[in-house]
């Protein structure tokens, strides 16, 4: 088994870069069919989604726009805690088939935020595409439409993914080791 380190952590090749472009293919393949003679916008969320964006764009046979956003958290002092904020939308979604691409949905936290706020755009579709789902960790119950791979609950690097920044560029996806 392929071990890597970063910093302080040691990872395992977990899913190699050919299954991953391989299930992105399949997955590319659908939402060609689904939205067959429409137009799309892939809408990535930064940073994680950067390469999935980009590898899946180019299996999806449809004229299609990409576009990114990145969301901000930081402590509020309102009574919720945490407050998030949209950055780098500049695109009107208004009337247009918008696929949400992320790298990951764990808890569905970041995702739950980003429907309610893209919904008040109103899209004609809102649909999401993740590489990996934590199935065990997410507490919604909303609908993910193209999962790639669901994964244990353990922490993932690699192909877009980082630890305190780096591994991003790992071309395989890796996860903590355990010995
Ligand atoms: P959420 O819990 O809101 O679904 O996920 C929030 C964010 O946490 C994800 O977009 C991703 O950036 C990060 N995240 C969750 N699980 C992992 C993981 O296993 N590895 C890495 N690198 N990031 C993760």
């Amino acid at each position: 088994m392929k071990k890597i380190q970063i910093k302080d952590l040691t990872f395992e090749l977990f899913i190699s870069q050919a299954d991953l472009n391989n299930r992105l293919k399949e997955l590319g393949k659908r939402i060609s069919l689904d939205f067959q003679g429409e137009e799309l916008v892939l809408l990535g969320v930064l940073n994680g989604a950067f390469i999935v964006l980009a590898d899946l764009a180019r299996e999806i046979d449809l004229q299609l726009s990409c576009e990114f956003l990145k969301i901000s958290s930081y402590s509020g002092t309102s009574t919720t805690g945490e407050v998030k904020s949209i950055l780098g939308l500049s695109t009107d979604l208004k009337g247009k088939n918008v696929i949400v691409v992320e790298d990951i949905v764990d808890t569905g936290i970041s995702m739950n935020y980003l429907i309610s706020e893209l919904s008040k755009h109103n899209p004609k579709r809102l649909a999401i595409a993740t590489l990996l789902f934590k199935r065990e960790a997410f507490r919604f119950n909303y609908r993910l439409d193209y999962v790639g791979f669901e994964i244990p609950n353990k922490f993932v690097v690699g192909f877009g993914l980082d630890y305190d920044g780096f591994g991003r560029n790992l071309p395989d996806l890796y996860q903590l080791s355990t010995t």
